[in-house]
């Protein structure tokens, strides 16, 4: 089995993009198949190399490597010799027609109540026609004479669909400036490199059709490749979800601080009835089964991301974030920490209020019972019975308990309302910096 993702680089990857990706790379592992990445670059005005290596860089962060790599702009000799063959099977045949013909011609069709699709008026134009129209400075595009059929399929995620290939134009396949549509360059990509299955999202069901028609025409020989359309995402309201793409960019949520296991667990599990639960590719590729993807659009809520981002925080052991510590964080300081995150980025706060300098707002009011607590500050060495002794110390001194006991020593010791429990959390201070807070608490 070989699959390829083939992003266009004329932006950055996006949730939908990343959940396309990874369909294709957990069905090759889990499979044993060939993950290729494939750069979709024949729109050189709005390909930039900058978003090739964005994407590249993406997809690793998300843990998806790939076995081969290319990009089509390095093969347009391949895609000149397929339409000569197209040309010589009188598949491929030149246009003249402007813009502005065309969209005249629609307008006709339209107002006669027929579909606005290619008249194939230049099937009608003979070799002189042609000739001194590119004598006269003129260059025509072609396109692709589609079969009078229904293409039909077995849908990996919708089932069975067809294509009624009547109801469509011809496609495009050369530009008049010589360049190829992905239309064309991707099927010949995907017979040359010998593509087994096309895992892409719902909104290419129709360019399936019209490329399985290519495809056999180019071939010569019935379509072998299998095709599995991903339902496409909405925002948690329903809506379209590319009117905010920008928001939901694997740069953006990486810059945030979402962790990549949290994302493609997230993913893995849309549209299916399974939990998701946060995990690397590598540990999904097992229980992964396309088959189970749902017909219908699946919602993307950050809301879930977040909240399956913090379960996956509070759960994660040292070693797996060690690196990515503030200097200084060891595993108590960590253990201490990690259920009160929702973001990893926040963790340095908290080695502030730890270890460093941090500003505490005085409480007049609470004046005396601040000083109970700094006059029955335990000596050191302090461990996790420490907090509870000495509170009941306080309570007792000052006849307080509960939130009235509490609140003030927090609000004095780390600066926070809320914040990890302080019988962990308050050897990692330390009587100095604790005596000292308490000393500034009290004004
Ligand atoms: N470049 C195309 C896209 O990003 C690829 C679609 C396909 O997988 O064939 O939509």
């Amino acid at each position: 089995m070989k699959v390829r993702f083939a992003p266009s680089p004329t932006g950055w990857l996006h949730v939908g993009n990343a959940r396309i990706a990874l369909a294709n790379w957990l069905e090759a592992r889990k499979r044993g198949g060939t993950f290729i990445l494939r750069l979709d670059d024949t729109d050189t005005e709005r390909s930039k190399p900058e978003f090739a290596q964005g994407i590249e860089e993406d997809l690793r962060w998300l843990g998806l490597d790939w076995d081969e790599s290319f990009r089509q702009s390095d093969r347009i000799e391949r895609y000149v010799a397929a339409a000569e063959v197209l040309k010589k099977k009188g598949l491929l045949y030149p246009c003249l027609e402007t813009e502005e013909e065309l969209n005249y011609k629609r307008e006709m069709r339209r107002k006669q109540g027929r579909a606005p699709i290619y008249d194939r008026g230049a099937l009608k134009m003979t070799a002189e026609q042609l000739a001194r129209a590119i004598e006269n400075g003129k260059s025509p595009h072609w396109r692709f004479k589609l079969n009078t059929r229904t293409v039909t399929w077995q849908d990996g995620v919708l089932g069975a669909r067809n294509v009624k290939l009547p109801s469509l134009s011809d496609p495009v396949l050369i530009r008049a400036d010589g360049s190829f549509l992905y239309t064309f360059t991707s099927v010949v990509d995907d017979l040359e490199t010998g593509i087994t299955h096309v895992i892409r999202g719902e909104d290419h069901v129709t360019n399936t059709g019209i490329q399985i028609d290519i495809l056999e025409g180019l071939s010569g020989r019935p379509n072998r490749i299998h095709f599995a359309h991903m339902p496409l995402l909405t925002d948690s309201e329903g809506g379209a979800l590319s009117k905010r793409l920008g928001s939901v960019s694997l740069r953006q949520f990486r810059r945030d601080g979402i962790e990549p296991a949290a994302l493609t667990g997230y993913l893995a599990a849309l549209g299916t009835s399974n939990d998701p639960v946060a995990a690397s590719p590598r540990d999904l590729a097992q229980g992964w089964d396309i088959t189970r993807v749902s017909h219908s659009p699946a919602r993307f809520d950050t809301k879930q991301l977040l909240a399956l981002n913090r379960r996956h925080l509070h759960a994660l052991p040292f070693e797996a974030v060690r690196e990515r510590l503030p200097d200084g964080a060891d595993e108590p300081f960590w253990l201490a920490v990690r259920g009160n995150l929702d973001l990893l980025a926040e963790v340095r706060d908290w080695h502030e209020i730890a270890r460093g300098e941090i500003t505490v707002a005085p409480q007049p009011e609470e004046a005396a019972l601040l000083q109970a607590a700094l006059q029955s500050l335990p000596p050191e060495p302090w461990d996790e019975t420490s907090w509870p002794t000495w509170t009941a110390a306080v309570g007792q001194a000052a006849q307080r308990k509960g939130k009235a006991l509490f609140l003030p020593l927090r609000r004095a010791l780390t600066g926070e309302d809320h914040g990890p429990d302080l019988k962990t959390f308050l050897p990692l201070i330390g009587r100095a910096r604790a005596a000292s807070r308490l000393q500034r608490a009290i004004g």
